[in-house]
């Protein structure tokens, strides 16, 4: 995986005249720790699971990632997702190197008390590692702000001291930042806004969005308050779809409620499986679910003229020229679910003032990053004649060289 992605780092290395020791210096992860977690299960017996933490680079300031508890996890993996938090965190010019963790776990066949012992257990293995100044964790797959909130209290007990901006995505009882819930949509929902002109998106274009789970439902909410038509929302289970628009706040209250199947009844609907989403006749395509779901098998069906990547790599590598070959563009994941990230970056900063901001402040700031990041890739992407994707990943390692050639031939790491 790590190799693959790397194959990003060379195209964009062919745009800019970079030193090649910033290659060097990118090209491998800092440091990945490996540990073998041991827990006391409810039943009394013990048992034991792998654990990674990977700082990728912290050239621009602490390691920056998430934590995710999954059965498929490996240190390729998490050395990969690290990598694209590098770029992720440059992308969007917050003051933070790339960082990922996780444990091999299936989260759902542990009780709620072993859940918690074996969060806590992952901060007591990597307390030395992370750190405010040092290394940041979030939610990730199968995580979340109650997991962020346990994790806190560990910290803060092993350090004797309150210590709420060592981790983000806590609840807001315990500091979590207000917008954090609808951020990683409503950033991508700012970016479609500000480059809606040079896009040819007028009132009333058509979406059609995959996954409709946090990221989906929100900028399917966004967008059609807006005054886009959103013409298609999927689940795995299935693909609702109406050409004349569907009603979003029922699409949302449907799967609150057990499914949105019940919805396919309804007159104008049409009820189809969940692959149907990727070739939905419409103007902006959002895959909002997992990566890898358009692929060189499926691109040729995208009838969209933008796609708009809320998931984390939801398009291969091959399928990506395919899009590419046919003038679709593509606001790429590093920049379009970056909404995410810079506000876990508020709630840092609003840790360590201890003075907490309004949503609006949140949102309005939030704006302004997008906004600026965006517009500029734009432009770059123009100049170079090349795709947003690789003038995202050019503008993230214009800064990563900037900063690798600032730190001088000693180059200062954090012990
Ligand atoms: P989620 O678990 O809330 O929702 C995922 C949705 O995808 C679910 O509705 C699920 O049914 C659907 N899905 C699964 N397989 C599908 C299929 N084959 N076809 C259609 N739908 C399918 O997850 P989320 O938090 O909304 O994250 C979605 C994506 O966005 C992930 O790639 C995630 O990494 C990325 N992302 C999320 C955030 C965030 O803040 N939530 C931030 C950055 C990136």
């Amino acid at each position: 995986m790590l190799a693959n992605a790397l194959t990003r780092l060379d195209e964009a290395a062919a745009h800019l005249n970079i030193d090649s020791d910033v290659l060097e210096k990118l090209k491998f992860p800092r440091e990945t720790t490996q540990v073998r977690l041991m827990i006391r299960m409810d039943d009394g017996s013990r048992k034991s699971f792998m654990a990674w933490r990977c700082r990728y680079d912290d050239t621009r300031g602490p390691t920056k990632g998430g934590i995710r508890f999954h059965p498929d996890a490996s240190a390729d993996e998490v050395e990969t997702l690290a990598f694209w938090m590098t770029f992720k965190c440059a992308v969007m010019n917050l003051p933070y190197g790339g960082g990922k963790g996780a444990i091999k776990v299936d989260p759902h066949a542990l009780s709620k008390a072993e859940l918690e012992r074996l969060s806590r257990a992952y901060i007591q293995a990597f307390s030395r590692i992370i750190g405010p100044d040092r290394d940041i964790p979030a939610p990730d797959v199968y995580t979340n702000s109650m997991i962020m909130g346990w994790m806190a209290d560990e910290y803060s007990s092993i350090v004797g001291a309150t210590t709420p901006a060592v981790i983000t995505g806590k609840p807001i009882a315990l500091g979590g930042s207000l917008g954090r819930e609808d951020a990683t949509a409503r950033g991508g929902f700012y970016l479609i806004r500000r480059l809606a002109k040079e896009l040819g998106l007028e009132l009333g274009a058509r979406v059609a969005v995959q996954g409709f789970g946090n990221a989906g439902q929100h900028i399917a909410r966004l967008m059609a308050g807006d005054g886009y038509r959103v013409v298609a929302v999927s689940d795995s289970r299935g693909c609702l779809h109406n050409p004349a628009g569907l009603d979003v706040a029922a699409a949302i209250a449907a799967k609150k409620e057990g499914g949105l199947a019940a919805l396919g009844q309804v007159k104008g609907n049409e009820w189809l499986p969940p692959e149907a989403a990727i070739g939905i006749d419409c103007d902006v395509l959002v895959p909002a679910a997992l990566e890898d779901m358009i692929h060189k098998d499926n691109a040729e069906e995208v009838k969209a003229k933008i796609v708009l990547e809320l998931a984390n790599g939801p398009i291969t590598p091959e399928a990506d020229k395919l899009l590419a070959q046919r003038g679709i563009v593509v606001l790429p994941d590093i920049l379009a679910n970056a909404g995410g990230v810079t506000v876990s970056y508020f709630e840092w900063v609003q840790n360590r003032q201890g003075y907490y901001w309004t949503v609006e402040e949140v949102h309005q700031r939030l704006k302004a990053v997008m906004e600026t990041e965006g517009w500029a890739i734009w432009q770059r992407s123009k100049e170079l004649g090349i795709t947003m994707r690789s003038a995202a990943y050019v503008h993230a390692l214009a800064r990563l060289a900037q900063a690798i050639e600032a730190h001088g031939t000693q180059q200062f790491f954090t012990a």
